[in-house]
């Protein structure tokens, strides 16, 4: 593992709460009565894929953020990595967004 564990709290937390924050986007727009909108999903920097729905990228999203959680609750090499090119984040970026899992070079 490359973390201690303090900061492998703090990265842990912030998945908990990014997971938090788009669950609850979710069970909004799954109610069909709130201000859910692509804006606001931009201003959180959620993606998706073209064509897919408000609920289908909130719902990618969170299973991208459990999945990175997953990792690092396991202490795999794989987290704080792009998932493409491996390399390693750095503990800076992952400090602003525990969640990510792409480096520059490999967008979405
Ligand atoms: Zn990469």
């Amino acid at each position: 593992m490359r973390f201690d564990d303090t900061v492998t709290r703090r990265l842990r937390r912030g998945l908990l709460d990014r997971g938090m924050t788009l669950a609850t986007l979710l069970a909004e727009a799954m109610s069909g009565r709130s201000g859910v909108d692509e804006r606001r999903l931009t201003a959180l920097g959620v993606g998706g894929k073209p064509g897919m729905t408000l609920r289908e990228k909130l719902r990618w999203a969170l299973d991208r953020v459990e999945s990175r959680r997953r990792l690092l609750d396991a202490r795999d090499d794989a987290y704080g990595r792009c998932e493409v090119c491996h390399a390693d984040l750095g503990e800076l970026a992952l400090g602003e967004m525990p969640w990510a899992d792409r480096c520059r070079n490999h967008p979405d």
